[in-house]
Formats: structure tokens, sequence, C-alpha cells
């Protein structure tokens, strides 16, 4: 047939620690794959899953195995295995990925508790985001691409103060204490995952402001960001800064893109990952006009645009998006359009090889 059986559905994983932009970053995902985002099939209005007419987005949360009081009980944290059914969540990533709808959980964030399942049928594209999407060996075999968000634990703090504290009335000490809570489960279960990523955004406290005195309330809102990108992975090729394979220093700043302190620095640079070749882009500082952006984008290569300027189109769209004015923002969009390209060469091999795509 050629229904999504025969086409199969392309799975990418998102990892990150909760707070890390996972959000933020599908919504500029599924903004740059088009289509409008319709509700999910069941009408369960506490369902965490997104589903457009390009992309299904699916919240590894739902295959906790443990509800809250589980939780509670066994002592262990959402972010240990032992808290998510893997079984689970492989069989119905390997039903999706072979053309069959699956009956999923829906956890519910707001009483802690599993709810009724919701319909998912095979999509174009699905992606999975959460704490472990890079976690179990199975899955991770069912991965077309994987991405990591790793934000560094200044930056995460700082994020968490902005947030929690200014939004939420949480005290500094009671941020402080749930961070360090998570910390050693995190770095058994979740940082781990980032060797396996094909292109990891790590967010780091800005090099552009001397660090002489304890105040970083500077750093907060400066960031100094890295697009990994692994090299020799099928259909994505890493974007670039003047001259492939290159390493370049550029600040920008000048006649076409307006500075105020402490300014933008841009670096693109050859580097080993884990052991693995690697290419990486870095933006330190932020935009003051988005607009400008395009002094930026032009400079690129390998950005998997459609028409000129779409880079810059996406930011200055969702300009009210955290991190729009800096690196998170700007990789954030470059990783959604390497998506949609990936996809799309996918899409076309499949149609040049219809052999293969009746075996895949
Ligand atoms: P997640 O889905 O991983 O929990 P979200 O995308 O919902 O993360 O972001 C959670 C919060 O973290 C945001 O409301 C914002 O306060 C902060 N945040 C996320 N990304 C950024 C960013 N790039 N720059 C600044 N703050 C950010």
């Amino acid at each position: 047939t050629c229904s999504a059986a025969g086409r199969g559905t392309v799975v990418i994983g998102l990892a990150a620690d909760s707070g890390c932009g996972k959000s933020t970053f599908m919504r500029r995902l599924t903004s740059v794959l088009g289509g409008e985002a319709v509700a999910p099939r069941g009408g369960n209005p506490d369902s965490n899953t997104l589903i457009s007419d390009a992309a299904t987005v699916v919240c590894l949360d739902d295959y906790h195995s443990l509800d809250r009081t589980g939780r509670k009980e066994k002592g262990v944290t959402a972010l240990h295995p032992r808290a998510n059914d893997f079984d689970l969540m492989y069989r119905q990533v390997k039903a999706i990925k072979e053309g069959r709808a699956v009956e999923k959980p829906i956890y519910n964030h707001a009483t802690g508790l599993l709810d009724r399942p919701e319909l998912i049928t095979p999509p174009k594209i699905l992606v999975l985001e959460g704490l472990h999407p890079m976690y179990d060996e199975r899955v991770r075999g069912l991965l077309d691409f994987s991405i990591y968000l790793d934000v560094s634990n200044e930056v995460k703090f700082a994020w968490k103060i902005q947030r929690d504290m200014a939004e939420r009335g949480h005290s500094l000490e009671s941020i402080k204490a749930s961070i360090e809570a998570r910390k050693p489960d995190f770095d058994a279960y979740i940082d781990p995952q980032k060797q396996h990523a094909d292109a990891v955004i790590e967010v780091l406290p800005t090099r552009l402001i001397p660090d002489d005195d304890d105040d970083d309330d500077d750093e907060g809102k400066v960031q100094r960001v890295k697009l990994i990108m692994k090299e020799g992975v099928k259909h994505f090729a890493p974007a670039y800064l003047f001259d492939e394979g290159s390493t370049i220093s550029w600040i920008p700043c000048g006649r076409k893109l307006s500075c105020s302190y402490p300014g933008i620095k841009f670096a693109y640079f050859p580097d080993t990952y884990f052991g693995r070749e690697v290419s990486v882009l870095e933006m330190d500082g932020k935009f003051d006009k988005l607009d400008e952006v395009i002094y930026v984008e032009s400079h690129l290569r390998n950005l998997s645009t459609k028409y000129y300027r779409e880079v810059t189109q996406q930011m200055l769209k969702h300009a009210d998006f955290p991190g729009s004015n800096n690196g998170t923002g700007l990789f954030q969009t470059i990783v959604g359009l390497k998506i949609r390209d990936l996809y799309e060469q996918i899409v076309a091999d499949r149609a040049a090889s219809p052999a293969l795509a009746a075996v895949a």
C-alpha cells in the first residue's frame, strides 16, 4: 500500500533534563516543519502529545512505570530507569515505525498518575522528547537522528531562578536543593546519553564577561552556545562558517551587525567528542536586533534552508520564545532545518528504491 506502512515513520530523539528547553525546541521544530497543530484524537486535555500534520511529538514521561506515589515508595526519582518502562517504549516505537497505531499511556503531570491511554497513529515524523530517548539500546536503534540539549549547571541554575523564583515564588535554597537532589541520577542516567547524540547543543556561561566578581547575574543573561555536529551521519551535513573544515574565529560586530556590551563572537572548528569526529559552531553573546541575524545567516553554509533569510525569518517569527536572541535559538532553528532536510532525503531515497522501502 501507499499508506504510512509503506513509507515508514522517521523517528527523532530529543534528550535533556527538564527545564532545559525541550518544549521550546519542539515549538521551533514544528514551526519549521509546517502544518497546523491539531488536538490529540482522544481529546484528553491532560495529553502531553503534540500532533501536527508533519510530526507527532511524544513526551517520554508517558512511559513512567511508577507514578509519583510509586516512586516515593520505592525511593527512586523519575530520572531513574526503574521508574520508566523501556520495554513498552521500545515495542510501541517499533510498532509505529512499522506502520501500526498504538495505545500510548498518558502520564498526568498534575496528578502524578497514569491516565487512560491515547491512540497514536503513525505520523511522518515521530519525535521522542524527554529524559531517556537514547538510554535504552533498543529504542536508540530505532532513532533516525538524535539530539541532546546539554545545559551546564550554572546556566540551568540561572534559568531555574528566573522561572521558579520570579514566576513561581520558590526560594533560592529550594531551587538549589532540588537541582542537587536530581544530580546523582542525572549524572548516572541522563547526561551519558549525549555521547550517542548526532547533534548536541551545549549551553555554557559566557566568556565575554570577565569573571572577576561573584555576581553571576550577567552569566544568566549571556550564554556561550555550541552546536556539536557528528561527522559521517547519513542524511546530515553539518552546517559551517565560511569554509568547511577550517578553524574560524569571527566577531561580526561592526557595520552590518549592532552589538552592545559584551558583543558577539562566533567560532567554527573541528573537534572530537567522545572519540568521534565532530564539527562545532559556537556563538557567544546575544543579538541586539533580530532582523540583523541575516548578516550571520548569509555567512553560514549548509543550513538546509529552502529560501533566502529562512533562519532569520524563523527567529523573528518566534522572537518571544526563550533564547531567541542568542545561540540557543539560532542553533535550535538550524537543527530544525536539518531534521526537515533529513526527513526529505529519507523520503526521496525510498522513492528512488521502492524495493528497499518495502523491506525497511
Ligand atoms: P523543558 O521542556 O525542557 O522543560 P522548556 O522549553 O519548557 O523546557 O523551558 C523551560 C524554561 O526554561 C523556560 O520557561 C525558560 O524559563 C527557560 N529556558 C528554556 N530555554 C531557554 C533559553 N534558551 N534561554 C533562556 N531561558 C530558557
